[in-house]
C-alpha cells in the first residue's frame, strides 16, 4: 500500500509560515529565485509573516545604522598578549 507523503517546501517551518532561516534568506536576496518568489507569494497573504519580515528589515536598517567605533588601543595590546592555540 503506497503512503502519500506531504513534502514540505523548504522555505516554511512546520507550522506552515516561512521558516525563520528563510526569513533572513529572503531579506538577503539569498533565496534561489523559485523560493523567493514562493515566500513572497505566502507574504502576500500572511500578515503574521509579513510583520516578521518588516520587523527584521527595521533591525537591519538599525544594525546598519550604528556607528563603529574603533577598538582602544590598550584593549588591541591585551587581545596580541593572550594565547590563542
Ligand atoms: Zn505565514
Amino acid at each position: 500500500m503506497a503512503v502519500a507523503v506531504a513534502v514540505r517546501p523548504a522555505h516554511l517551518a512546520a507550522a506552515g509560515h516561512v521558516a525563520d532561516e528563510a526569513v533572513s534568506a529572503y531579506i538577503d536576496g539569498a533565496l534561489p529565485a523559485d523560493e523567493a518568489l514562493a515566500v513572497a507569494e505566502h507574504l502576500r497573504g500572511c500578515v503574521p509573516c509579513a510583520a516578521v519580515v518588516q520587523a527584521h528589515r527595521r533591525v537591519g536598517v538599525q544594525v546598519r545604522s550604528l556607528a563603529v567605533q574603533p577598538v582602544p588601543p590598550a584593549v588591541l595590546q591585551a587581545a596580541r598578549r593572550l594565547p590563542w592555540q
